[in-house]
């Protein structure tokens, strides 16, 4: 038997695939890349706001047509969409044969064997709290970068947000557990580690009593030899003296923090029960900035929150024209079923939700592309992921590029450089997002000491706003 598989979603949910690859694939079954040579497709789909269901079902009709069409004997749909409407995806797409929760992903292998024998209509659901987390799992990023989720769940309820729902109570992982995963990743080539989970930043609270996300990078950079590790998914009330202390004085922990805000307006903030206001805001963005020198911040924002005026949107603005962050995205508000939000009387309409996303994206394209022509004449360290034959161009990432959420360094160079090696450019042009140059000492994580460095030279710091 042959599985395809298709993942959508965030990096939390693509970890979840890899946990299932791994047990199908260590109960005998292939894995086919092409779908249409697959005799049952697993989808493990996203159901965070309407795009994601969107985009859930489109590949369900899709893989549904193969069903009807081609060699595909089964399909299994897993995760966000089935956790959140059960027997729905059931009742909706008779072509689907095997659906599992988010708690039920362990027995990815029972619903396949299912399916092989012909059964029709298989369906489990665990309790999603008690589900075993972590698990050996085949890497679907290149071996040289990878991610490692903390812990399952949220605890934060955002009032517009479905994740606490879909995905049960937060529960972080033993840091013994994510210390011998980090070196095993390391040992199969991990040179970037992402560290990721709903809120890094409450990592620990419910296992050892207190957070304990600086107590863990110690314990992961002390454990590894060379990976560097990058926080993604830090909530701003809990970024705390020690966090910061060791982002600045720990060298394999880049200095990149990845804090969604989703607005400053304090009515805003108040009626997205989100913790803390935007005095707390400006206060972790102004310790951040002042003791890690160089430091660079991503955010996001929502745009278009029920009862957001013109007076709200406004204070966003000038908020991202003063800090001037150096990566930012923006999401639309999405009114999702079963959130305190989507039951607000002043929902506002869509397109007015859409066009201040538009028009914020546009004053930070201004921002980030002021902030690149800083680049020019520097040298920036770079993970290489790839070369382009046609253009005859590396490309790859330095530290204030998160993988698949910012930008890229393209480079040339005389010599060809293997995707996973440390290469130093020099920058020569720049451009909204993206930086170009040459390499100057093509090296190895081996054969060049350190861990990229965001932009260095000059005064080592790298371009930035102030709060
Ligand atoms: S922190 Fe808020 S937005 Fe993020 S997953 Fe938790 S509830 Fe949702």
């Amino acid at each position: 038997m042959k599985i395809g598989f298709v993942s959508l979603g965030c990096p939390k949910n693509q970890l979840d695939t890899e946990v299932m690859l791994h047990e199908l694939m260590t109960a005998g079954y292939e894995i086919t890349p092409d779908e249409t040579e697959a005799d049952i497709v697993v989808i493990n789909t996203c159901a965070f706001i309407e795009s994601a269901k969107k985009e859930a079902i489109d590949n369900i009709l899709d893989i549904a047509w193969l069903k009807e069409h081609g060699r595909l004997k089964g399909i299994v749909v897993t995760g966000c969409l089935p956790e959140r409407y059960r027997d729905e995806v059931l009742k909706e797409f008779p072509e689907v044969d095997a659906v599992l929760g988010v708690g039920s992903l362990h027995d990815i292998v029972e619903a396949v064997r299912a399916v092989e024998r012909g059964r029709k209509r298989y369906s489990s659901f665990r309790d999603r709290d008690e589900v075993r987390l972590g698990g050996d799992r085949v890497l679907t990023t290149p071996q040289f970068w990878t991610y490692l989720k903390i812990a399952e769940g949220c605890d934060n309820r955002c009032s517009y947000c479905a994740i606490p729902y879909i995905r049960g109570r937060f529960r972080s992982r033993p840091i013994g557990d994510l210390v011998a995963e980090a070196v095993q990743l390391e040992r199969l080539g991990a040179v970037e580690i992402n560290v990721i989970a709903q809120d890094i930043t409450r990592y620990g609270l419910d296992l050892y009593g207190e957070y304990s996300l600086a107590r863990l990078l110690k314990e992961l950079t002390s454990a590894t030899e060379r990976a560097y590790f990058r926080l993604l998914y830090c909530y701003p009330d809990k970024i705390t003296d020690e966090l910061i202390a060791e982002i600045r004085d720990d060298p394999r922990v880049l200095k990149y923090v990845d804090i969604p805000l989703q607005h400053i307006s304090d009515r805003m903030l108040s009626s997205m029960n989100r913790h803390g206001d935007s005095a707390m805001i400006r206060d972790v963005i102004r310790r951040l900035r002042s003791q890690i020198p160089g430091i660079v911040l991503r955010t996001t924002f929502i745009t278009g929150f029920p009862g957001e005026t013109e007076d709200d949107f406004e204070q966003l603005c000038a908020f991202v024209r003063e800090v001037r962050f150096d990566r930012l995205g923006v999401f639309p508000y999405s009114a999702e079923e079963g959130t305190p939000a989507a039951e607000f009387p002043d929902q506002t309409d869509p397109q007015l939700r859409q066009d201040r996303a538009d028009l914020l994206m546009r004053i930070q394209a201004d921002i980030s592309a002021e902030l690149n022509r800083g680049f020019t004449g520097r040298t920036v360290r770079v993970l290489v992921e790839d070369y382009d034959a046609v253009s005859e161009t590396h490309f790859g990432r330095s530290a204030a590029d998160a993988p698949e959420i910012d930008g890229k360094v393209y480079f040339k160079s005389r010599a060809r450089i293997a995707p996973g090696s440390l290469a130093d450019v020099l920058i020569e042009e720049v451009l909204d997002y993206d930086l170009f140059g040459s390499a100057v000492v093509p090296g190895s994580p081996e054969n060049v000491p350190g861990v990229p460095g965001g932009a260095r030279g000059g005064d080592g710091s790298v371009p930035g706003g102030s709060v």
